[in-house]
C-alpha cells in the first residue's frame, strides 16, 4: 500500500467562478480524501482551504500547481504531521457585541484568547449597526481560563461577550424564552397599573422593600395587586396601550420564527397583557399571573399559582418538555431577580441589561438596548435577520 500523506493546501487569489470545482476536480482524480475544507470571499479576495490525505507517489501537486498558474491564483502547502482525528479540538465560540467598532476590544478580547491556549481558526463579522458583532471560532482553549480571561477583557472594555462551547447544538438552540417587564418591553407593567389605581407610589415603595430582600417576591406581588381591587377591567386596554415594546423586539422574533424556533415569554405580570404580547408578536407560549375578576372589577386577588423566580424555571422545563427539546437547546433572556433560576437552568441565560447580581449567574449578558443583538450570541448573521 503506498503512504499517504496528509497535507494543508491554502489557495488565495482574485475570486471567480470556478476555482473551487476545478481544484475538487483535480483532487477526485488523484483519489484524494478531503479531511476538512472552509471558504471565504472578502471583497472578492478568496481564502480556500482544503486539508486533504492523498498517495505519496501521485503528481497531485504539479498538478495543482499548474492549476494555480493558470488560473493566477496562489497554492502553498503544508504537511500536517498530525493524524486527523486529533485536528479535531475542543472548540469555543467566542461572540462580541460592541457599540462602537473598537480596535482596543478586539484587541483585549484576541490577547485573553490567546493567553486561555486558544488559537482563533476563523473570525466572522455578524454585523456592524447599530452593534459592531464579531464571532471567533477557538480551537485548543482551556475553558475555564478561556472565560475568566474574556470575561475580564470585556468588563475591563465595557463590552459583551459569549463564551460557548462550538457544537451542532449551539447552531440548533430551538427554544427562546424571554421575559417580559423591562426585556421585551420597556415598561414594568405593575407600576403602570397602580398608576390606573392611584397608587404608584405605594407600589413603588413595595417593589423597593422587595429589592432590598426585606419581601420575597410573593408577597411583593400580593400586597401590589391588593393596592388594584376595584379596578375597572376596562383599563386593561388602555394600559395594552401603552406598552412600549424594546427597540429590536419585532424583529428578533421575527426572526427567531423565521428560522424554526419556538418562543415564549414568562412573566411575574399579567395575563391581559402577555396575552396580547403573545397574539401580536405570534410567540408560541405565554405564562404570567393571573388577575381575579368579578362583575367586571379587579378584586385585589389573584387566581392560581404566582409566577415567581421558582415557577418560572419550572415554566422553561415544561415547555421545553411540551417542544421536544432538551434543555441544553433552550435560551432564557431576563433582567429581573426573579429570572435568576430560569437564566441558570437554560442552555444559554442572557442577562438583558440587568443588575449585577442578574448578570453573575447568567452565561453572558447583553448590555446595549437591542433585544435583536442577542441574534449574534446564536451565531445568527445580518443576512439571516429579517426585516
Ligand atoms: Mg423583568
Amino acid at each position: 500500500m503506498p503512504t499517504r500523506r496528509t497535507v494543508l493546501i491554502h489557495v488565495t487569489g482574485q475570486d471567480r467562478p470556478g476555482i473551487t470545482a476545478g481544484l475538487l476536480e483535480i483532487l477526485a482524480r488523484q483519489e484524494a480524501t478531503i479531511v476538512a475544507m472552509e471558504q471565504f470571499v472578502v471583497m472578492g479576495r478568496l481564502t480556500l482551504d482544503v486539508l486533504m490525505a492523498v498517495d505519496e507517489e501521485r503528481a497531485t501537486f504539479r498538478d495543482l500547481l499548474f492549476f494555480g498558474w493558470e488560473r493566477e491564483i496562489d497554492i502553498e502547502f503544508e504537511e500536517v504531521e498530525k493524524p486527523a482525528a486529533d485536528l479535531r479540538l475542543q472548540r469555543h465560540a467566542v461572540t462580541v457585541l460592541t457599540p462602537r467598532s473598537t480596535s482596543a476590544a478586539l484587541h483585549a478580547v484576541t490577547d485573553a484568547i490567546g493567553a486561555a491556549g486558544g488559537n482563533i481558526e476563523r473570525i466572522r463579522m455578524l454585523s456592524s449597526e447599530p452593534v459592531a458583532g464579531y464571532e471567533f471560532i477557538v480551537a485548543g482553549a482551556d475553558d475555564a481560563s478561556l472565560r475568566r480571561l474574556v470575561g475580564i477583557a470585556a468588563a475591563d472594555q465595557g463590552v459583551d461577550v459569549a463564551v460557548q462551547h462550538e457544537s451542532l447544538e449551539r447552531r440548533a438552540k430551538r427554544l427562546v424564552v424571554m421575559d417580559v417587564d423591562s426585556t421585551l418591553i420597556k415598561d414594568e407593567v405593575i407600576d403602570l397599573l397602580a398608576e390606573e389605581a392611584g397608587r404608584r407610589e405605594d407600589s413603588e415603595r413595595i417593589t423597593a422593600a422587595a429589592m432590598a430582600g426585606e419581601l420575597d417576591f410573593a408577597a411583593a406581588l400580593t400586597e401590589r395587586v391588593r393596592l388594584l381591587a376595584g379596578l375597572d377591567a376596562g383599563m386593561f386596554e388602555r394600559v395594552r396601550a401603552k406598552l412600549r415594546l424594546t427597540p429590536g423586539a419585532r424583529r428578533f422574533v421575527a426572526t427567531l420564527h423565521r428560522l424554526g424556533y419556538a418562543t415564549a415569554i414568562v412573566s411575574g405580570g399579567f395575563t391581559p397583557f402577555t396575552d396580547a404580547l403573545k397574539e401580536q408578536l405570534a410567540i408560541d407560549h405565554a405564562y404570567a399571573n393571573e388577575l381575579e375578576v368579578v362583575d367586571g372589577r379587579l378584586t385585589g386577588r389573584l387566581v392560581g399559582p404566582i409566577v415567581d423566580r421558582a415557577r418560572k424555571a419550572r415554566v422553561l422545563e415544561e415547555i421545553a418538555a411540551m417542544e421536544g427539546i432538551p434543555l441544553e437547546q433552550t435560551v432564557a433572556i431576563g433582567d429581573g431577580a426573579n429570572d435568576v433560576d430560569m437564566l441558570a437552568r437554560a442552555g444559554l441565560g442572557i442577562a438583558f441589561n440587568a443588575k449585577a447580581q442578574v448578570a453573575r449567574a447568567a452565561d453572558t449578558t447583553v448590555s446595549v438596548p437591542y433585544l435583536d443583538a442577542i441574534l449574534f450570541l446564536l451565531g445568527i448573521g445580518a443576512e439571516d435577520i429579517a426585516v
